[in-house]
Order: structure tokens, then C-alpha cells, then sequence
């Protein structure tokens, strides 16, 4: 029983193809047949370039997953941002003193900022990483 990412439906058995929307599971398959990696544009073995169309490599839960997990420390971000900057004018104006505390802050969130501009990259291939050790687990079974 194989699930495709594409249509999201269960074909029985040992499929080398969705009965459903027709695309192959992970690998590109040429009219022989010979599986080849998915960035293969020619197959290995026969030089044919009628390869067949993987499914999509990420599950159908996992995208919006990622979408969640990205914007949601984004936000917070924003929001630490205007609140830093309020408070920075609002320390020039009165205290003073408490200047460096403010600029070291602010030095903090834009680590925070730059750790967030890595984050998707980050995630997508934790997750995806995770989500292979999963299947691989299944596979054996
Ligand atoms: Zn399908
Ligand atoms: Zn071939």
C-alpha cells in the first residue's frame, strides 16, 4: 500500500504508480521501467528521456506545517521589533542610561531576525529528514 502526495490517495500492493493520478512514488520510471533518482532528467540505463513524474516529495500536512511554524515566530518577531523600537525612542527621551541596555537588545533581535531568516531552510529539512526516517521505518515492517 503506497500513499501519493499528489492525489492524496492509497493504492494497494507494491505500486511503482498511483492508480489514481498515475505519477510514480519516489523515483522517476522510464517506459523500461528502470528506476532513476528524482532530479534524473534521462534514465541511467536506457538513455531514455520519457521519464515518468514523481509525486510530490513533501506530505500534503507537512507544507502548511512548515508555513505555521515559519510565520508564527516571524510575528512575535515583528511585534518584539515595534515594541524595541518604541521603547528605544522612549529611553532617548527620558533615561538615558539605559541606552546600551536598548542598543544591546536590539543586537539581540537582529540575531533573532538573521536566525529566522534560516529557519525555513532549517525546518524543511529537519521535517523532511524525519518524515524519510518514518517511511524508511514503515518500509521495513
Ligand atoms: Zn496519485
Ligand atoms: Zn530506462
Amino acid at each position: 500500500m503506497r500513499y501519493c502526495n499528489q492525489c492524496h490517495r492509497m493504492t494497494s500492493g507494491e505500486p511503482l504508480f498511483c492508480n489514481f493520478c498515475g505519477r510514480s512514488y519516489d523515483s522517476k520510471l522510464c517506459p523500461h521501467r528502470h528506476p532513476n533518482s528524482r532530479n534524473a532528467e534521462i534514465c541511467s540505463q536506457c538513455g531514455s528521456r520519457d521519464l515518468s513524474t514523481p509525486h510530490p516529495h513533501v506530505p500534503f500536512w507537512l507544507a502548511p506545517l512548515i508555513k505555521l511554524l515559519t510565520v508564527l515566530p516571524g510575528l512575535l518577531l515583528v511585534t518584539a521589533s515595534v515594541l524595541l523600537v518604541f521603547g528605544f525612542i522612549r529611553t532617548l527621551l527620558t533615561n538615558q542610561a539605559l541606552l546600551f541596555q536598548a542598543v544591546l537588545a536590539g543586537l539581540m533581535l537582529a540575531f533573532l531576525w538573521y536566525l529566522y531568516s534560516r529557519l525555513p531552510h532549517f525546518l524543511r529539512r529537519l521535517l523532511s529528514r524525519l518524515f524519510s526516517r518514518a517511511k524508511r521505518g514503515d518500509h521495513e515492517r
